[in-house]
Formats: C-alpha cells, sequence, structure tokens
C-alpha cells in the first residue's frame, strides 16, 4: 500500500519524503535523540513521525528515559514476567498492583523508582540475596531459607561442614556476636548452601 503523498505543512512547497533521520522526543521533562523512520521536507527540513510509527517512537523515547534511569524497559519487564511464568494479571497480583498497570509499563510508560525496585527485588535472584543480606545484617540476624540455604558472614565460616542447626543451636550468641563485629567492620556477607 502507498503512502498518499503530505505536503509539508512548515512550508507548503514539497511533499513530504520519507527518510530515516534523527528526532526528538521528550518525557519527563527530559529530551532524547532517537533515530526512526520519518518524513522529511527536502525543501525546509521539517520532520515529523509517520502516524503508524508514533507508538513506536513513544516506547522508544520512554525506553531511552528508562535506561538512562536505570528503570526497567519494557521489554525488561515482560521479559521477567515470563521468566516467572506469570500473566499480566498474576505478575499484578504477585507486585499488589493493578493489571492495568502492568499492561502499561509493557506499553511504555513509566514506572516510578518505588516500583521498579520491588519488580527488581521481586524478579531478580541476585537482588533478592542481596537484599536478604541486607536486611539480615541491618538487623544483625543471620538467616537461613527453607532449612537449607543459609546467609552469614563468609569470612567466618566459609568452607565450614556445620549444618546450619549445629551453629545456629549452640552457637547462636556467638554467631551474633561475630555477625555484628563483622559486619561494623566492613565484613562481607555470603550466601553458603
Ligand atoms: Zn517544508
Amino acid at each position: 500500500m502507498t503512502r498518499k503523498a503530505l505536503k509539508c505543512p512548515e512550508c507548503d512547497e514539497r511533499d513530504l519524503q520519507p527518510a530515516i533521520t534523527e528526532l526528538t522526543g521528550s518525557t519527563h521533562g527530559e529530551s532524547f535523540a532517537i533515530t526512526s523512520d520519518a518524513l522529511v521536507c527536502p525543501s525546509c527540513g521539517f520532520k515529523t513521525i509517520p502516524v503508524e510509527k508514533m507508538g513506536e517512537f513513544a516506547l522508544r523515547v520512554s525506553d531511552a528515559y528508562r535506561e538512562k534511569h536505570q528503570l526497567l524497559t519494557s521489554a525488561q519487564i515482560k521479559d521477567r514476567r515470563l521468566d516467572l511464568g506469570m500473566s499480566q494479571q498474576q505478575f499484578a497480583n504477585y507486585l499488589g498492583v493493578g493489571s492495568s498497570s502492568v499492561k502499561r509499563w509493557e506499553l511504555g510508560q513509566i514506572q516510578d523508582k518505588a516500583m521498579n525496585n520491588l519488580m527488581v527485588l521481586k524478579t531478580d535472584l541476585d537482588a533478592a540475596r542481596e537484599n536478604v543480606i541486607e536486611v539480615s545484617a541491618r538487623l544483625k540476624q543471620p538467616v537461613w531459607v527453607a532449612g537449607r540455604q543459609w546467609y552469614y558472614l563468609d569470612e567466618l565460616f566459609q568452607g565450614s561442614t556445620n549444618t546450619p542447626s549445629e551453629v545456629l543451636g549452640s552457637e547462636m550468641n556467638f554467631l551474633t556476636e561475630s555477625f555484628n563485629t563483622n559486619y561494623r567492620s566492613g565484613g562481607t556477607c555470603g550466601l553458603v548452601a
């Protein structure tokens, strides 16, 4: 299907020509240069986006903003949801938001930082682990998960063959005290299965 030629609305002299060029899009008060299919006036240089490309352009502007501010892009949100094997509705329930929010984010609406943090925490195992370590260190409480995997200071227990119950049963006080000392002195936390 061929497009009906569109007269340049700026100079009214020439028909706009299809071209791939850089266009500026704005969102949340910031501008981003996006290379896109466009219609360009050969006479005055006026540039615009074909109507059918506007949605895609808006999404790319939104993703450029999100990449700059270290927020998940639409595609990343969708990929993470699918990695978890969830529908949009299931993912919305998992996060405690309406399914329309998930739909909008995947279509390009920018999620706020708090919601982004929640999504990262609930979809990324490394982020979840770091959070467990952070919380356990701040509460100064060693923790274990599913009775098998446990988190503690790696300086203390790297290579230890003790089971969690052995360590936590008889040496709880020692562990907590050492944990405090090491955490306060800047020791690192680790995960050992
Ligand atoms: Zn023109």
